[in-house]
């Protein structure tokens, strides 16, 4: 059995089409189809992805077979053209190109004109009766093939025309003659005989075979090893090499070539977009040695071209269906398509396009929703540093080093290299950026007024990284070229230098580091992007609410279309400095009485917190948990603040030293905390339980309808929960009677500890609801800190031992597990009980898809996640009707 191992296309039929992507690639695939629609492409043939694993599995030999089928379909190449290869008179010339099914820039480079040698420049020279541009082809060629096949270093080839173009006193390449060209060849052959101890291949089967070897190769070059593991490609997909017959765009005026886009790729706009460049060849638009003229242009220079184009790029819409990214070339007046695929686009136009081609008609709205990733949303909330701004820079070499994106969004700023001058700055109303080897919970303040923060190390879940992610900071990571050094406030990497006070710029969606301002482009609500987001909430189940502690968050998550807080944190409202004394006071207390005192002064606090919470959520449930940190992290820490503490509450500061050193603990993560707390003083929880009550009671009359909610966090035994329920209601009844008025609330329990899954039918019984507090929930299944995973959580993903990050992404099997077992042991007892998820996870679009599955009732990421849980619910629901999920 034989396997067909070329496909061939051209006058108007292909044997493949674009279906065919994993086997004749996305470059091979398209040029079949644009050649089956009737398109002017110029005829060619693929060599499939397959015969190049064959070739790696025969030791890098052609498999059997494989010339004699490249020969045959020379044949028909030649007759499609009506011209020879190899032939004096009139040489069929060919262009290889690679073409992997996925898009790869780290292949090799496409090599034009092949088949000139110092005979068939001479039939070129004749036939076109052009002898300048055949030679301009044959020198292209040399240079390429020398450089792309035969290893050359480009810049020799090009310091031998530099040279070449000195001694004449010319400015452009297109000034050089028919003879200094032959004069260029001779000199770059010598050069590559001198480099390779190898003549430069005169036979044109030689160089059609040393080309397709070479593509074959450079699937296996260190830049596209690179790309394939950085974007997850598997290795052994192979490429495929694509022969095409040459079309001159470098044959005067009336020729030319250029790049199109069918819309808009940086506004999504619905005009033809691009840019072309008369006489030229090739890669000259993308090379940049001439200043291309837009698209626009060509209206007035080739109008039957340009109408030709329109129509070009009517057909490829209707039929792809999405924008397309074109290669066209103009041969003496006469229009060729040399590529089509979809194009690239920023995240804003991605949004329009998808929006405006629903409305269009062209695809319905699921299918809009499915072409939006998480990650373009992400984008679209943030601040972007502006892409041509960010290529200038790189021309200028100020792209100081690359790490991990780990918080999308732009941040320009001075450098700081320590929490406490970032402060410092930031008061003098300074923007920063913070510095640090890694940072670590004493960074928090620095962090929180720095524009953006970078380290040297770390990964996507290191302490920088969530806790930035959190605040919805900029945020890189892992850039482990720049070495700081602390002692002389300043950071390098190689010879570049960045003192502290220094401008840089950093692009938290790419990694990319710059030395200097850049400038940035805001944040855009654009109107497809809300429409987009009602469509989204056409085809959810899952409701989606937002983690919010502060009315600014609530406001902000109510904005990006939350449902109600899923999670509202108390412990934030203490370390506040007007409350901060009175917090330690009450931690410090000795006995009940005097606790109950420091409490009756943080009542007010705390009920005015949660009359403005209310107030912004309006008719929306807010889910309240009662404190849950170890105490000891509110105690004073440094000198001054046990003095300050010591004076406030009238003890000798050796007294104040002592009760805080009697609250330490050897595993506080799993020591007094949690409801814990509230079994253990009451007092705190009734405080609480009371301000959360009151504050409902208080702003229902102002009109504001409240959902409260009130959950336990940290239960593990469903005794806990029944003591603590009961003082909530015994509050509650005190609460209303007091008022005269009664709200309507629920008490729930956060599911983090193992054991309250797997007993969730007992506690089932004194819960409404469960909220899932993934991020403890993982730690306590895997018995793996979170704040130390960093260490080893990349060893384990390398070694295959986790797929993902398990704070990350939910571990379906193990932490996933327990989840669904919970909440189906709680349906037992409360058929309806409802289920959330207030992990880190709930934003994350993997994890969502999982809480679809299982029927969680919603999901509360931080507000700027909400959008994108939005979608990642929807395209959940879609999936699952298609099957697909
Ligand atoms: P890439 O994958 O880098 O885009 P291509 O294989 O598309 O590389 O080739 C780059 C450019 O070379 C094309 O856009 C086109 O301008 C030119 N080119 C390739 N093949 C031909 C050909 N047969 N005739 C004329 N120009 C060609
Ligand atoms: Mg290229
Ligand atoms: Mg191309």
């Amino acid at each position: 059995m034989s396997i067909k191992m070329v496909y061939f296309f051209g006058n108007g039929r292909a044997e493949g089409n674009a279906s065919m992507r994993n086997l004749l690639g996305g470059k091979g695939a398209n040029l079949a189809e644009m050649t089956n629609l009737g398109l002017p492409v110029p005829p060619g043939f693929t060599i499939t992805t397959q015969v190049c694993k064959m070739y790696y599995e025969n030791n890098k030999k052609f498999p059997q077979g494989l010339w004699e089928e490249v020969l045959k379909n020379l044949k028909k190449l030649e007759e499609a053209t009506g011209k020879k290869f190899a032939d004096r008179k009139n040489p069929l010339l060919v262009s290889v190109r690679s073409g992997a099914p996925v898009s790869m820039p780290g292949m090799m480079d496409t090599i034009l004109n092949l088949g000139l040698n110092d005979e068939t420049v001479k039939g070129l020279a004749e036939a076109t009766n052009n002898e300048r541009f055949a030679y301009d082809a044959y020198r292209r060629f040399i240079q390429m093939f020398g450089n792309v096949v035969m290893g050359i270093d480009h810049g020799k080839f090009e310091e031998i025309l530099e040279a070449k173009k000195k001694e004449k006193g010319y400015k452009y390449d297109t000034d050089l003659t028919a003879e200094d060209l032959k004069d260029l060849i001779c000199k770059y052959k010598d050069l590559i005989k001198k480099e390779t101890g190898r003549e430069f291949p005169q036979d044109p089967y030689k160089q059609l075979e040393m080309a397709i070897k070479a593509v074959f190769d450079s699937w296996n070059n260190e830049r596209a090893i690179k790309y394939r593991e950085i974007h997850g490609i598997p290795d052994d997909m192979g490429t495929a090499v694509n022969v095409v017959a040459m079309v001159f765009g470098n044959m005067g005026d009336d020729s030319g070539t250029g790049v199109a886009f069918t819309r808009d790729p940086n506004t999504g706009e619905n005009v033809f977009y691009g840019e072309y460049l008369k006489n030229a060849q090739g890669e000259d638009v993308v090379a940049g040695i001439r200043t291309p003229e837009p698209i626009s242009k060509l209206k007035e220079e080739m109008p039957q071209v340009y109408d030709e184009l329109l129509k070009v790029r009517d057909i490829l819409e209707k039929h792809y269906k999405d924008m397309q990214d074109i290669e066209f070339t103009i041969e003496k007046g006469k229009l060729y398509l040399l590529q089509t695929r979809s194009g690239k686009r920023t995240a804003k136009a991605a949004v329009k396009i998808a929006v405006d081609m629903a409305k269009e008609g062209l695809i319905n709205k699921k299918e809009a929703i499915k072409r939006i990733s998480p990650k373009e949303i992400d984008q679209l909330l943030h601040p972007q540093l502006s892409p041509i701004a960010k290529k200038k820079a790189k021309n200028e070499g100020r792209l100081f080093a690359k790490g991990l994106p780990a918080s999308p969004g732009a941040a320009v700023g001075k450098v700081v290299f320590s929490a406490d001058e970032a402060v410092k700055l930031a008061e003098q109303g300074e923007k920063v950026i913070l510095v640090r080897h890694e940072t670590s919970p004493e960074d928090i303040h620095g962090m929180h007024v720095a524009q953006g923060i970078l380290t040297s190390r770390g990964g996507m879940t290191s302490h920088a990284a969530v806790v930035a992610r959190g605040m919805g900071k900029v945020c890189i990571v892992g850039a482990e070229d720049i070495e700081i050094d602390y002692k002389n406030k300043c950071m390098k990497v190689g010879d570049k230098i960045v003192k502290e006070g220094d401008v840089i710029s950093l692009d938290g969606s790419t990694g990319e580091i710059f030395v200097g301002e850049i400038e940035c482009i805001d944040a855009e609500f654009t109107p497809e992007f809300k429409e987009l987001m009602t469509w989204c909430d056409e085809f959810r189940k899952l409701q989606v609410r937002v983690n919010a502690d502060t009315p600014e968050d609530a406001q902000k998550g109510r904005e990006f279309g939350a449902e109600g807080i899923g999670l509202c944190r108390t412990e934030h409202m203490f370390f506040d400095e007007e409350r901060i004394p009175v917090v330690r006071e009450m931690i410090l207390a000795q006995t009940s009485e005097e606790r109950r005192k420091a409490l009756e002064k943080l009542l007010p606090f705390q009920k005015e917190d949660f009359k403005a919470i209310f107030r912004v959520m309006d008719g929306l449930p807010v889910n309240i948990r009662l404190l849950d940190p170890p105490l000891h992290e509110f105690l004073p820490k440094t000198e001054k603040e046990f003095e300050d503490t010591a004076k406030y509450l009238g003890l000798p500061i050796e007294e104040v030293k002592r009760r805080a050193e009697s609250l330490q603990e050897a595993n506080p993560m799993l020591g007094l905390r949690g409801c814990r707390l509230g079994i253990v003083y009451p007092e705190i929880y009734e405080m609480q339980a009371r301000a959360i009550l009151e504050a409902a009671v208080e702003v229902t009359k102002e009109g504001v309808q409240v959902f409260p909610e009130i959950m336990l966090p940290l239960i593990a035994n469903d005794k806990e929960l029944k003591i603590l329920r009961d003082l909530i209601e015994k509050v509650a009844q005190e609460v209303f009677e007091k008022y005269g008025h009664k709200v309507n609330f629920q008490i729930g329990t956060m599911v983090e500890v193992p054991r309250a899954a797997v007993t969730a039918d007992k506690i089932a019984k004194y819960a409404e609801y469960f909220s899932f507090g993934t991020n403890d929930l993982t730690q306590m299944t895997y018995g793996i800190s979170r704040d130390d995973a960093g260490k080893f959580v990349n060893v384990y993903k390398e070694k295959g031992i986790f797929e993902e990050d398990p704070f990350v992404t939910i571990d379906v099997d193990g932490v996933g597990k327990l989840i669904e077992m919970a909440k189906t042991l709680g349906e037992k007892v409360r058929p309806n009980i409802k289920t959330g998820i207030c992990g880190e996870h709930g934003g994350d679009p993997k994890s969502i898809f999982f809480f679809h599955k299982i029927k969680i009732t919603y999901v509360s990421p931080s507000p700027y996640r909400v959008p994108i849980a939005r979608l990642a619910a929807a395209k959940a629901a879609i999936l699952e009707e298609e099957g697909l999920l």
